[in-house]
């Protein structure tokens, strides 16, 4: 095929396909199909094997064909039973004999595929009284492709599918492209062969017409491979221009943080010392950190946080703590009013329903107005509130607390809100509970710097972890009333037991659904509430605490529960984050298997955080099957191996939403190949050091465009 091929443009939108319209590409695009490039990396879900061509003559009952020859008549009727149902039927003749096929309510087959036409057929070849047939056989013309083949005669890709876009139109679209098209390789050679990947074209042709299924994972390896180095690219490029920016060095005063850490009431733990070394070591810089602390829930991430806002307290620069949750944000304060009186002077908490200065309530306005003037060194508060409504004077320092997207997206709201310009950009601490699997800290975080805090403080009860069947309720439920007699507390966590829509994810994707959630999971507290206050444990204190109550309620359910008033609260998910509770001592999940791995820690991370042993009881629902999750549970009670072992049951896609941002499957599963992405890795630092602009590397550079184009467009 020398004459008629044409150059391929990966980075050509759909719509500028010859067959793709207005209304075609919006189709494509709910598959996420919007450039050439996704339309070629769309995946096969399987393939169908048409490799078998046969004269007519030998094809067999319950055989799967290729049939080719000439189409001889053919006619539709309306079959009799059913109203508007037609049957169309066709004899296919070649040398060898003759056979029938049959398609039901497609009456345009009559014109399509008049008497006459030379055609290729596929499909699965049966008997019925009149002989053998091929039931709604696969076809296409023969005069139209040539000797290449589309839709049968080979491997053929079957695609997911949307309305309107039909795997036989994806074929049609696709195909074209691999056999008439060039594809221009943009990976230099001498990377290619050191990562042993095959070629582009070669790798795109094997993926959707494989010769043979061997072939396929070496292409997808070599898909994956791609979108992982200009992941790499982008991550160490947008790396170097953060550190092009401005930001105040703040020198690490030791002999002053050593005594800051000596006031503290409790040694620091090593892990706590070194991340805390880490930070201070970063703001020292003139260009601005970014690094995030992962630890499990109670290793003390936020006693680290405030000790670097001293540091930055003492060189005149505020520092800023956004928390996800009122709850959280009040904390936080308590914690830093506590522990660290004389430190700054003056602290602030500012959440939708409170303004305080040193735990006196102040106004708003006046509030704010100190916080222009630099003169509140120590801000603490929701992420909502502060970012919209408050601009600083002297920031140094921005805290993001349990927020996925890891700070960049706030600092820039606080940035934008306050272009003093005297301050340059501050620096960020990030801090997560949900621990990064290793291969996605290289990848999707690549830009970060991570510190792990891994050790638990001294002292730390390990939590110990139960799966409790129907029949041990009883005995659990008078371990808890015993618990409750020796003055401990427990939690009782309920999801809405409602089915598709309940479903957290598919919620999030609609306004409707979430209230019906917030409904389904109210119902559920209300219910179990009952259930335990009336029948189980009449003689206890139950309380209360669901997302349908106002925020005010909840605080002050909460507030009770952590003074004791209440023995047991029963609540849905919302006491995930943050709520420091020392005197419970028990949790118990109901229908545990409807939660999340990284969930069910968070969870479990409620408890175990004063001097007394704790208990962590999950109940899997009635209609359970597998217990995979709750296994793990049992078993460790270390976030870090949780996380991994979630990546390998869910795959990476859960982990912080990024499978909304338009990440291809492909990459998402190589993710999970930790070789695969070390590789891509060092090859992306080898090309940039050779070519730090990727001038060197056009086509390189062009796709990098096109996947940040994609990503902004999100
Ligand atoms: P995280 O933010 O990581 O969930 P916190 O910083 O809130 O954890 O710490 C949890 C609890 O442990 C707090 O009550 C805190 O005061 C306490 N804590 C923190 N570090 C230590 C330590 N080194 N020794 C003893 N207690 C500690
Ligand atoms: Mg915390």
């Amino acid at each position: 095929m020398g004459s008629g091929r044409f150059s391929v443009d990966l980075s050509a939108p759909v719509a500028s396909l010859r067959y793709v319209g207005a209304r075609t590409a919006a189709r494509l695009e709910r598959l996420g199909i919007t450039t050439v490039r996704r339309l070629l990396w769309h995946v096969p879900s399987r393939y169908e094997d048409y490799r078998q061509s046969v004269p007519v003559r030998d094809a067999a009952n319950g055989q799967t064909v290729s049939l080719e020859g000439v189409i001889e008549d053919i006619a539709t009727r309306v079959a009799w039973r059913r109203r508007r149902m037609t049957v169309t039927t066709a004899t296919l003749r070649d040398d060898s004999g003759d056979i029938r096929l049959v398609w039901f309510n497609q009456p345009y087959l009559t014109d399509t595929l008049a008497a006459g036409t030379a055609v290729s057929v596929a499909g699965k070849v049966r008997l019925d009284k009149r002989g053998l047939f091929l039931s709604s056989p696969v076809y296409e013309k023969t005069a139209f492709t040539g000797s290449v083949r589309r839709h049968t005669g080979r491997l053929i890709p079957v695609y997911p599918e949307t309305e309107g876009v039909t795997s036989k139109f994806l074929r049609y679209l696709i195909q074209p492209l691999l056999e008439y098209g060039d594809i221009s390789e943009y990976l230099p050679d001498g990377l290619r062969e050191t990562a042993g990947l095959p070629g582009i074209s070669e790798a795109l042709l094997s993926l959707h017409y494989p010769a043979d299924a061997g072939h396929v994972p070496a292409a997808k390896r070599r898909l994956a491979f791609d979108d992982l180095l200009l992941f790499q690219i982008r991550a160490l490029r947008q790396r170097r221009a953060e550190q092009r920016r401005a930001a105040p060095p703040l020198a690490f005063d030791r002999p002053f943080m050593r005594r800051v850490v000596q006031d503290l009431p409790w040694e620091l733990t090593r892990d706590q010392k070194v991340a805390l070394v880490e930070v201070l070591q970063d703001i020292e810089r003139p260009f601005p950190m970014n690094r995030l602390i992962q630890g499990d829930v109670g290793s003390g991430k936020t006693v680290v946080a405030l000790a670097a806002c001293v540091q930055v307290a003492q060189h005149g620069m505020q520092s800023v703590i956004l928390s996800p949750t009122e709850t959280l944000a009040q904390q936080h304060y308590a914690t830093a009013r506590k522990l660290m009186p004389d430190r700054f002077g003056r602290i602030a908490l500012l959440t939708g329903s409170q303004a305080l200065l040193n735990d006196r309530p102040v106004d708003r306005s006046v509030l704010k107005l100190s916080i222009l003037r630099g003169s509140v060194p120590l801000v603490i508060g929701t992420h909502a509130v502060i970012q919209k409504n408050v601009r600083f004077g002297r920031l140094g320092f921005v805290v993001v607390d349990e927020q996925h997207r890891f700070g960049i997206a706030q600092r820039a709201a606080l940035v934008r809100a306050d272009r003093t310009g005297k301050a340059g950009t501050p620096h960020l601490l990030s801090m997560t509970a949900t621990p990064i699997p290793r291969t996605l800290s290289l990848t999707v975080f690549g830009d970060l710097d991570i510190s792990t805090i891994r050790s638990k403080p001294a002292g730390r009860k390990p939590v110990r972890t139960a799966l409790v069947e129907t029949h041990e309720r009883s005995e659990m439920e008078q371990f808890i009333r015993d618990q409750v007699k020796a003055g401990r507390q427990v939690f009782v966590i309920c999801p809405a037991i409602e089915t598709p829509d309940a479903n957290p994810s598919a919620a999030r994707a609609k306004k409707g659904a979430q209230t019906r959630l917030l409904w389904a999971q109210a119902k559920a507290v209300q219910d179990e509430h009952k259930r335990l206050a009336e029948a189980v444990f009449p003689d206890l204190k139950i309380a209360m605490l669901h997302g349908r109550m106002k925020p005010k309620e909840k605080q002050s359910v909460m507030s009770r529960f952590r003074d004791g008033w209440h023995d047991v609260l029963v609540s849905t998910s919302v006491i995930e984050v943050g709520v420091d509770v020392p005197n419970a001592t028990v949790m118990v999940v109901e229908n545990a298997d409807r939660f999340g791995l990284a969930q069910l820690h968070q969870f479990r991370g409620r408890i175990g955080r004063g001097e007394h042993a704790s208990w962590c009881f999950l109940i899997p629902s009635a209609d359970a099957t597998a217990h995979q999750r709750l296994d793990a549970m049992v078993k460790t009670d270390d976030g870090f191996e949780l996380a991994e072992h979630d990546l390998r049951i869910r795959g990476p896609g859960e982990f912080f939403g990024i499978k909304q941002s338009g990440t291809p499957d492909l990459t998402m599963a190589a993710l999970a190949d930790l070789e695969l992405v070390q590789s891509a890795r060092t090859s992306a630092r080898a090309l940039l050091k050779e070519s730090p602009d990727l001038a060197a590397y056009p086509l390189l550079a062009k796709q990098l465009d096109h996947l940040s184009r994609l990503s902004h467009s999100e």
